[in-house]
């Protein structure tokens, strides 16, 4: 019972230009339901790349990504972003919170966009604020808060829609080591909480010891270290 399976993938930018790059050459990896990945590798060997083609946000010259069973290289456009939207959360170095809205508001906001009610999308956002520590400040906007406060929502707001996969790019890259152990701490514990399945590209070694398994991307392919 997998949650994501990427079989086979190949993406080259700039085909047949001097530019020409051949960043995944057969790239395959599976994550059962619930497992918690790290994706390491160095800047530039495609960790992103790999990252937006699972998440639908980029789609693979060749090869099949299949999330919670189902084939998404046979859907249409409609339906893939449906999943995006539906199935996927997104976790990036930056938080891209919106900043004329509060944290509260930037994990509603997705919530509605999808049909909730407000009531009920409150109530989910203020219970995620809670669990990740940032409940009383709720009602700040992202510049009045901390850059581990910031990545804090971010997560909340990507768990929003409750997803099934978790995709996330260096999620504490951007945070002093400190803080990122901590962040990260509060990642895992709600990661664990809600049986999400994740894969995390990090740098740091040590983040990607405390996931159930570690893989590598080298010369465009999953490789287990
Ligand atoms: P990583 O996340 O591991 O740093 P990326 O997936 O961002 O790697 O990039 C892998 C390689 O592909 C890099 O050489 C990068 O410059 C190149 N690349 C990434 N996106 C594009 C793009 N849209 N167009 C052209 N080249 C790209
Ligand atoms: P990171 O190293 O944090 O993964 P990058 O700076 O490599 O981020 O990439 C940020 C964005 O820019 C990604 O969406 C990637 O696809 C795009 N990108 C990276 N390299 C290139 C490139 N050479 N040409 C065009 N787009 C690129």
């Amino acid at each position: 019972d997998q949650a994501l399976s990427l079989r086979d993938i190949t993406k080259t930018y700039n085909p047949g230009r001097p530019n020409e790059v051949a960043v995944l050459r057969g790239a395959s990896l599976s994550l059962d339901r619930g497992e918690v990945v790290a994706l390491v590798a160095p800047s530039g060997a495609g960790k992103s790349t790999l990252l937006h083609i699972a998440g639908l946000l980029d789609t693979p010259d060749t090869g099949a990504v299949v999330i919670d069973g189902a084939d998404m290289t046979r859907l249409g456009d409609h339906a893939r972003t449906a999943t995006r939207r539906g199935q996927v959360g997104f976790i990036y170095q930056f938080h891209h919170l919106l900043p004329e809205f509060s944290a509260l508001e930037n994990i509603i906001l997705p919530q509605l966009a999808n049909g909730v009610a407000k009531a009920q999308a409150e109530a989910r956002a203020r219970d995620l604020l809670e669990r990740v520590g940032v409940g009383p400040r709720a009602d700040h906007r992202p510049a009045a808060l901390s850059g581990g406060e910031q990545q804090r929502v971010a997560f909340c707001r990507a768990l929003a829609n409750e997803p099934s996969l978790l995709l996330a790019d260096e999620p504490t890259g951007n945070l002093d080591p400190e803080t990122s152990d901590q962040v990260f701490g509060a990642l895992m514990a709600l990661v664990r909480d809600t049986g999400l399945s994740a894969l995390i590209a990090t740098h740091n070694m040590e983040l990607a010891a405390r996931m159930d398994r570690v893989v590598r991307l080298d010369a465009g392919e999953v490789v287990t270290p």
